[in-house]
């Protein structure tokens, strides 16, 4: 069992946090003269600082209790609080697996942490023998895992990431924004099992909120307290909160988009395998596609002259071009416009 307490910076474990008017009467009833606010309208009051209808309604689709969650204003945020909660600026490290997520390393930069990035190998698969003798470092706080991974698509072999967690003395980030997608199952459950592993996810992309900016961690009670001791007091507003309790009242319409994005994203899998272009599509887990072309920024350039906008990844992977998997239209004519490119 890891002790979490030893792994939090000193002056996060000391910090006495700020008590907000709603932390210290969190009651719905009352004549309410506490915090300042004007007392006429319909958005006047602050919202739940612990999105507690929110966390309900999340915690019965996942079937993860509610003290297990914390909710981020976006998981970028979740990301830019682990730094804060684990990582002494300066002098710790924290280290990912590239071409990865931007966000991980901006992060990490913000908050002068030293990032080391260890290249997935050929199959964008970690390199456990290069990564294993790694792990020793005692200024190593964080390590990132996106599984499925963008740009690249896929998982990560399951037996190697539970290696890392078990062997690591630090913190295990799993970034499962992408996990609805996928068949292959969650690391959710893992965290019971194993203290130092916090398993991220979003609404932002399934469920379709990505303009809610609601981010997860789901994690261990130990590590949810320090999330709720530094995050902003009020981080979700009420009307986000809002929109997403109506979206997840409409469970079964989510799960037909998730459906139809999978099934079209066999179908345009299959369309871009057809073209003069494609030099090789990597298989995915995800709502993209990675394609490795011919010449990613001269057909990113003239794909964005017909108003077509597709992500040029070639500074990350060599002239592959991520394509994010649209409406049966949207990918129609995606495939027209890359058609009367002829290599
Ligand atoms: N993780 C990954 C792997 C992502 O690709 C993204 C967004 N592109 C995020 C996290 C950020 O998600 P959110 O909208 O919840 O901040």
């Amino acid at each position: 069992m890891t002790d979490i307490d030893k792994l939090v910076r000193n002056n996060v474990r000391n910090l006495a946090p700020y008590s907000s008017a709603r932390d210290e009467f969190s009651g719905k009833e009352g004549i309410f003269l506490d915090a300042n606010e004007n007392p006429y309208g319909n958005l006047n009051r602050y919202p739940d600082p612990y999105q507690r209808e929110l966390k309900s309604a999340i915690s019965k689709i996942k079937g993860i209790p509610e003290e297990k969650i914390f909710l981020g204003n976006g998981s970028d945020e979740v990301i830019d609080l682990c730094f804060r909660i684990f990582c002494n600026p300066g002098t710790d490290k924290a280290l990912t697996f590239s071409p990865t997520y931007g966000m991980y390393e901006v992060s990490a930069a913000i908050n002068d942490i030293k990032i080391i990035k260890v290249p997935l190998n050929g199959s964008f698969q970690i390199d456990m023998p290069v990564v294993l003798p790694l792990l020793d470092d005692e200024t190593l706080k964080l390590i990132f895992i996106c599984s499925p991974n963008n740009p690249t698509g896929n998982c990560f072999n399951r037996a190697d990431i539970e290696k890392i967690i078990s062997t690591f003395h630090g913190i295990v980030v799993i970034d499962e924004a992408y996990i609805d997608f996928t068949e292959k199952p969650s690391f959710t459950p893992l965290t019971s099992a194993y203290s130092n592993l916090i398993v991220m996810q979003t609404l932002s992309k399934a469920m379709g909120l990505a303009a809610v900016r609601i981010g997860m961690a789901i994690t261990n009670t130990d590590i949810i307290k320090y999330f709720n001791k530094i995050k902003p007091p009020y981080n979700i507003s009420t009307i986000n909160q809002r929109a997403a309790l109506k979206m997840l009242a409409t469970k079964g319409e989510n799960k037909r988009q998730i459906n139809l994005i999978i099934r079209e994203r066999d179908i345009l899998s299959a369309k871009l395998l057809d073209l003069k272009i494609t030099k090789k599509i990597f298989p995915t887990d995800a709502n993209f596609i990675l394609l490795e072309v011919t010449d990613a920024t001269g057909i990113y350039s003239s794909l964005v002259e017909k108003n077509i906008i597709v992500r040029n990844r070639t500074s990350v992977v060599n002239n592959c071009l991520r394509i994010t998997v649209g409406k049966p239209l949207e990918n129609n004519a995606l495939v027209s416009a890359l058609n009367s490119f002829e290599q």
